[in-house]
């Protein structure tokens, strides 16, 4: 018998979330920098060296990857042999309480605050938790008398596009794949992986999607040893495919949508083929470690020579003054094109639009003026130490969509600032009102921040995060998405480089 004490899980928990809060798995950066040095399309190529070099800086700053700092999802492997003894020898609380303190104490961590964004009572208040938890625990009891613990912190961006379908036993799992990426547009922040789970229930085909995704990339080898299964034979043919839809670095269109593409799958019943799909995006973190009843567990840094030293070359881009900008200048903007924003730019998101449309019902003065203005979708991380803000990436525009048209009519805001594709009647309304919308990079949100050099609360302070802030930016670097004509890079990139990818042979 083992004896695993409370303090053990705890402070092993805390440490992982914090470690995989600003180191990427080697794996995913390998992977990455290879996918850097084949890439053809100009915009995906600027988008994965942004990734890239964000990911350095958090590496070497042991500042968050992302803004958005996850929902935690811990795994654990329990041993029939070991045992839970609490802080005083006595009981130990419930697994869920203890994985929650490891939660709190990381998020909460004064050196390393992270994003709290877990809401309570969903469908209702959704009130903040403030600390992140709870986490979402799976419990397995396995032979054996060790725990194994994996711990990982998803995004939910790319958890918003998770998918399940209870398919015909006779259908074919690739055409549903196939059909189904291209729907999930961009906000799931590509390149990353796909985890997908074949069989069983419908919770046990989504439990063995998200399991799947805590597997390190190895396709690969995969690939230079040659499929023994099925589930290996679909991993490859999946990979090949959904690669050649040439959607590409956050959706700009490009050679590399997926480093990687992993299935599980489980006996099930005769009548049903149940299939589920979940995507994990640039900010891919996850970590395992083993508690053997000799203490807590802190996982070793990963060297930094794992990175490339990349330099981000911003020579071409075009250089524009906020605090000047026309709207006939922004109409020489073309898609694809990289910007570096210098001056004023307001920030909102879900529940500042929500409140700014309400006061535009009912005919009240907004607190802010957004005449000729832009507003970027973001909700930061807490500063420390000098930071004037911290980590501060987009988050998705296509959930601002149905605010856009009246924003735009009935305040002459300008632009946008945001991730992902927008939808027909967002793009309908910039043409209607020439405006634009730009993309910063999503999972670059640490480099971004380093662009923010001022940056104060203007309007509904209670929402925290979510407030209307104005920032001081200086040089920030943006891709146009849509122009003043509402042509999309979403969808004229990928539509290019679907074509384009199928005369390159051999995909890597
Ligand atoms: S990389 Fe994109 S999907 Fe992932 S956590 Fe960040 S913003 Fe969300």
């Amino acid at each position: 018998m083992t004896i695993i004490r409370q303090e053990d899980l705890v402070a092993s928990v805390a440490a992982a979330l914090q470690y995989i809060s600003y180191y990427h798995p080697v794996d995913y950066i390998t992977s990455l920098a290879k996918a850097y040095e084949r890439e053809q399309s100009p915009a995906a190529r600027d988008a994965i060296a942004q990734i890239l070099i964000n990911s350095r800086m958090c590496a070497e700053g042991h500042r968050p990857i992302c803004q958005d700092t996850g929902i935690v999802n811990v795994f654990l492997k329990v041993g029939m042999d070991a045992r839970f003894v609490g802080a005083d020898g006595g009981a130990a609380p419930d697994l869920q309480a203890m994985v929650d303190e490891g939660v709190r104490r990381a998020y909460l961590d004064p050196d390393n605050k992270l994003r709290a964004s877990i809401q309570a009572d969903p469908a209702g208040k959704r009130t903040n938790t403030k600390d992140n938890t709870p986490a979402m625990v799976n419990v397995e009891l396995v032979k054996g008398a060790t725990v194994e613990v994996t711990v990982a912190a998803k995004g939910g961006g790319s958890e918003a596009k998770a998918k399940f379908i209870m398919l015909d036993p006779g259908d074919s799992v690739v055409d549903w794949v196939l059909k189904t990426v291209p729907t999930m547009g961009a906000g799931w922040c590509p390149p990353g992986m796909l985890g997908i789970g074949i069989g069983g229930t419908a919770e046990k085909a989504m439990l063995m999607a998200k399991q799947s995704l805590m597997d390190p990339i190895d396709i690969q080898e995969l690939k230079a040893r040659g499929a023994k299964t099925r589930a290996e034979e679909l991993r490859l043919e999946i990979y090949d495919k959904v690669n050649r839809l040439g959607i590409g670095a956050q959706g700009l269109g490009g050679l590399t949508t997926v480093l990687d593409v992993k299935v599980r799958d489980y006996p099930t019943h005769a009548a049903n083929l149940p299939v589920a799909m979940i995507p994990n995006c640039a900010a891919t973190r996850h970590a395992q470690f083993v508690l053997d009843g000799s203490g807590p567990v802190y996982l070793d840094p990963p060297s930094l020579d794992s990175w490339p030293k990349l330099k981000y070359d911003v020579s071409a881009a075009r250089r524009v003054n906020l605090d000047t900008v026309t709207r006939e200048e922004a109409a020489t903007w073309k898609p694809g094109e990289v910007l570096l924003l210098t001056g004023k730019l307001l920030t909102g998101r879900d529940a500042a639009h929500k409140r700014l449309t309400e006061m535009l019902d009912r005919h009240e003065k907004l607190p802010v003026d957004f005449g000729g203005r832009f507003i970027y979708y973001v909700g930061p991380v807490d500063p420390v130490r000098d930071e004037v803000v911290g980590p501060a990436g987009p988050t998705t525009a296509t959930r601002m969509d149905k605010y856009t048209r009246q924003m735009l009519a009935e305040t002459g805001l300008l632009g946008m600032v945001g991730k992902s594709e927008r939808g027909p009647a967002a793009i309908e309304a910039i043409k209607e009102f020439g405006a634009v919308y730009l993309i910063a990079i999503g999972g670059a949100a640490y480099l971004v921040s380093k662009a923010i050099h001022g940056a104060s609360v203007v309007a509904f302070a209670d929402l925290g995060m979510e407030a209307i802030y104005e920032f001081d930016v200086r040089d920030m670097p943006v891709t146009v998405a849509v122009d003043s004509k509402g042509v999309s890079v979403h969808q004229t990139g990928p539509a290019e480089w679907q074509k384009r990818i199928a005369g390159i042979p051999i995909l890597q």
